[in-house]
């Protein structure tokens, strides 16, 4: 068992500084994310070592679409979250406990040995939390790093200021989700606060090197009223400024919440059109067919760079990071010289790659 970080003595338990629930945890109990426990007094972190499986995925499925676009990245995740959203879209990991989860173990050097033997440019940490797991990401991400590789962190950004800097220390970029945009949706539906997450962001992008996106996931009547929207655009133009790109991904029913519908396309085009009509520059929508919506148009002449059909790469213009047209620089991480030429992309996740 590994021991964990960020947590101190208290009133004779623990005090966990991870993320905002600062959870007091009594001996042989576990926090709120299942996988951090005490034990005589001793915090342990349960995921280290611990992956709910492999899968190699684009990395547009993150989403990333301005990080290496077109590349494949080595996907996983552990047991547990430290969030408790109802509309969990990877409920049976992120609710799983170790034990009922058939976990594998794994080291960091296997991990990246299986990331560089299936071709990808690195790794995703991903499906449930990775800050729930920090210290695994951390030796993980620096021996990929060692190795070449790049690393991806999924996350909804609930982390501490004690945390953070060393959690973030060896990621390249990472995908926000942004849950929606009001305290009461937070504090209701996904049993956490908003605050934590816009500090994580603003820090992310003012005090990181840290490439960073963020996601949406629409669900009707919950946190897809027009003026969430106008006021999540305000706030990330404000705060993070017009580049960072913004997905709004659609919902399907699952876990606590069967009763909504899924997002309807329009949806999803209605928040793209407010977003972008607030002056953010790359809107995406997620989780449907949508060429236009998906498509990377020139933030200076309007000319389409990539396009896209859920995440496959059909036609790349990109020349280094410029507009081949106009020769306006599009913000992100891109391949020097890669791809130009319209090469296409079919794209799929291949899952249950092994460690042997
Ligand atoms: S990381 Fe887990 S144990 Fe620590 S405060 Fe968050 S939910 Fe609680």
């Amino acid at each position: 068992m590994q021991l964990a970080r960020w947590w101190h003595d208290e009133q004779g338990k623990i005090r966990c500084t991870l993320c905002p629930r600062y959870c007091l945890i009594g001996d042989g109990q576990a926090g709120f994310c299942y996988i951090r426990q005490n034990q005589g007094g001793q915090l342990y972190n349960l995921g280290y070592g611990r992956s709910t499986g492999f899968a190699v995925d684009p990395i547009e499925k993150k989403p990333l679409n301005h990080f290496l676009p077109g590349t494949n990245v080595l996907s996983f995740g552990t047991a547990g979250c430290n969030l408790g959203c109802k509309f969990c879209q990877n409920w049976s990991i992120s609710k799983a406990k170790l034990d009922d989860e058939g976990s594998e173990l794994t080291t960091p050097d296997q991990i990246v040995a299986l990331a560089v033997r299936t071709g990808c440019v690195g790794i995703a940490y991903t499906y449930n939390d990775p800050v729930i797991w920090g210290e695994f990401v951390i030796d993980i991400a620096r021996a990929a790093h060692a190795a070449g590789l790049v690393n991806v962190f999924v996350t909804a950004g609930y982390v501490t200021p004690e945390a953070r800097g060393e959690i973030f220390e060896h990621i390249d970029a990472t995908n926000v989700d942004l849950k929606g945009f009001t305290e009461d949706f937070y504090h209701k539906v996904t049993l956490s606060h908003l605050n934590p997450v816009l500090d994580t962001l603003v820090w992310l992008k003012r005090e990181t090197p840290v490439w960073t996106e963020i996601t949406t996931l629409l669900i009707p009547g919950l946190n897809d009223g027009d003026d969430e929207m106008r006021r999540e655009s305000d706030w990330i133009l404000e705060h993070l400024g017009p580049e960072v790109p913004l997905h709004f991904t659609a919902f399907h029913p699952d876990f606590k919440m069967m009763d909504r519908p899924r997002t309807p396309a329009e949806t999803l085009l209605r928040a793209q059109a407010i977003a972008r009509a607030r002056g953010l520059r790359y809107v995406y929508v997620g989780n449907v067919h949508d060429a236009e919506g998906q498509t990377t148009f020139c933030a200076g002449c309007g000319a389409v760079l990539i396009e896209r059909d859920w995440h496959a790469i059909r036609r790349y213009r990109l020349h280094d990071d410029r507009c081949p047209d106009c020769g306006t620089a599009i913000p992100g991480r891109f391949h020097p010289g890669r791809h130009a030429g319209g090469e296409r992309r079919t794209a799929g996740s291949r899952f249950g790659v092994s460690l042997q």
